[in-house]
């Protein structure tokens, strides 16, 4: 770590940024399966007779090294690993992140005369509105652990507005009470094609998972949301609602509204009955990153109007290319997250009078938590718009032509819709195989290779294949010409063979 702050030393490894990758290591987006055995049988065992005993330092550097790591998920060091949505590690994203471990920062309270570290967080947060084109200054704004963490605090945000709306805060008397004082008898988020970690959040909480429902627009396209039944809804007697919604619906990348006069329609909805309005940007959201050309214009109009939700759930740790865990969370002020998330009678966490930015123990979740915003600020300032308008335009374009060769191809289809516009693609991409034992098998198969890793997934009752490309590494001949052979080899029962891809 002695070299960490020797920036011609680091040089190299920065540079990895800038260097075509032609000779990435082989076989390594996953492990081979008897690595991770073998790392299994190492680990300590409680009937160990010198369990806990203490090992010099240096033994253990060498065990991480020589068993643990070659056992870890190859996610962030390969282009070909499409599983959830993870995102790679920009080298200097890499670099910041060892920085915050070395300097161990505590961010919980605004300490200006003491750390710059909340400063360079607010820095982080207002690059990243203007990254994404966001009209708004979203003055209620902070880090969070992920995409579930920023969930939970649209959620509770939500919750709190609604219902101070209606007289009563949740923050002081508790879900309960407060329903009482305000007369509420029910609490429901609606949304369409909503992410797993909203019922999750829904929890949390203390709305329950059965609040959350679904209103899809028709059964074909189900991520897009009936602005019909949400006002039905949001007429209902005794009700408090809050409305999710999806920009990047998981399995297909769908948007649940089209264009900027839904989200005035849905605006003027939620006004009329003092409904909240949260949008789970995760992933999603970043396509208002991509150029201003004609194939990105339908995908960056269904962002457009974005400015017009309460709070908006973003993941840094995906599209940014920081490492885990970073989450963002934006809402207009801060004074509603203080309503639900103050951390009270600790004067001792007092940042002083008339502090310009808030302490963040008082606007989420935690209270000691990690500087996880410098990863993202360094990536923010280096790659700028041009970075990373480029980055997002290479997985996109990767995505694009993979969904084209499906289309084509004798041996899959293309979901949701074979017909369907292919400049609605960002980064995800769904297919099944035609033949239905191979479609049965078609998930292990590809990831049998260890080259490709692919989520297995159902659409419409029926197992399918789904593609999410987020790795800063993506090169799209390359990856392209990898992936399609993987795919017409599992096809036709050939063994895959990497060297004669590369
Ligand atoms: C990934 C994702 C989440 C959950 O994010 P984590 O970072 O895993 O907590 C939530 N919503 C959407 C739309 C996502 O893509």
């Amino acid at each position: 770590m002695t070299d960490l702050f020797d920036i011609d030393a680091q040089a190299v490894r920065l540079q990895q940024r800038d260097i075509s990758q032609p000779s990435l290591p082989r076989g390594q987006t996953l492990p081979p399966l008897a690595l991770i055995h073998d790392a299994s049988a190492t680990l300590p065992h409680p009937s160990d007779q010198n369990f806990l005993s203490g090992q010099p330092a240096a033994d253990v550097a060498r065990h991480i090294t020589e068993h643990i790591v070659p056992a870890l998920c190859g996610q962030s060091q390969s282009s070909r690993y499409f599983g959830f949505v993870t995102g790679g590690v920009l080298p200097l994203a890499e670099w910041a992140d060892n920085v915050v471990s070395h300097m161990d920062q505590n961010v919980q309270v605004h300490l200006p005369e003491q750390s710059v570290s909340t400063i360079v967080e607010n820095a982080a947060l207002q690059m990243l509105i203007g990254l994404l084109r966001l009209e708004s200054d979203w003055k209620g704004r902070t880090f969070t652990t992920g995409a579930t963490g920023s969930n939970v605090l649209g959620l509770a945000c939500g919750r709190e507005a609604i219902l101070q709306k209606r007289g009563a805060s949740v923050g002081e008397l508790g879900l309960l009470g407060a329903c009482v004082k305000a007369g509420v008898s029910e609490i429901q988020v609606l949304t369409s094609g909503g992410h797993s970690s909203l019922s999750k959040a829904a929890s949390v909480v203390g709305l329950g998972r059965a609040s959350v429902k679904e209103l899809p627009r028709s059964a074909a396209q189900p991520w897009k949301l009936d602005l019909n039944a949400v006002e039905r809804e949001l007429s209902r007697p005794g009700t408090a609602s809050i409305i999710a919604i999806s920009m990047g619906e998981v399995n297909t990348g769908g948007y649940a509204l089209d264009d900027v006069d839904e989200w005035k329609r849905l605006r003027q909805l939620a006004d009329r009955h003092d409904a909240w309005i949260h949008a789970d940007g995760a992933f999603g959201i970043f396509c208002s990153v991509l150029d201003d050309r004609d194939e990105y214009r339908l995908l960056r109009n269904r962002v457009k109007g974005i400015d017009l939700a309460d709070s908006i759930t973003i993941d840094g740790h995906k599209m940014l290319n920081v490492p885990y865990d970073c989450g963002m969370f934006f809402t207009r002020t801060s004074s509603i997250l203080e309503s639900v998330f103050v951390n009270p009678n600790a004067a001792y966490l007092s940042p002083g009078p008339a502090a310009s930015i808030p302490s963040p123990l008082n606007i989420g979740l935690e209270n000691s938590r990690r500087f996880r915003a410098l990863p993202a600020y360094a990536v923010l300032l280096s790659e700028g718009r041009p970075g990373f308008a480029n980055l997002f335009h290479n997985m996109a374009q990767l995505s694009r032509k993979l969904a084209v060769f499906l289309r084509e191809s004798p041996y899959y289809e293309l979901l949701p819709d074979e017909s369907g516009d292919i400049e609605e693609i960002f980064i995800i991409i769904l297919f099944r195989a035609k033949d239905k034992k191979l479609n049965d098998e078609l998930v292990a198969k590809i990831n049998a290779t260890r080259q490709l890793y692919v989520s297995g997934t159902s659409w419409k009752g029926e197992k399918a294949v789904r593609v999410a490309v987020s790795n800063w590494k993506v090169d799209v001949e390359r990856d392209f010409r990898v992936v399609s052979t993987i795919l017409n080899d599992v096809a036709e029962g050939r063994d895959f063979d990497i060297e004669k891809c590369l």
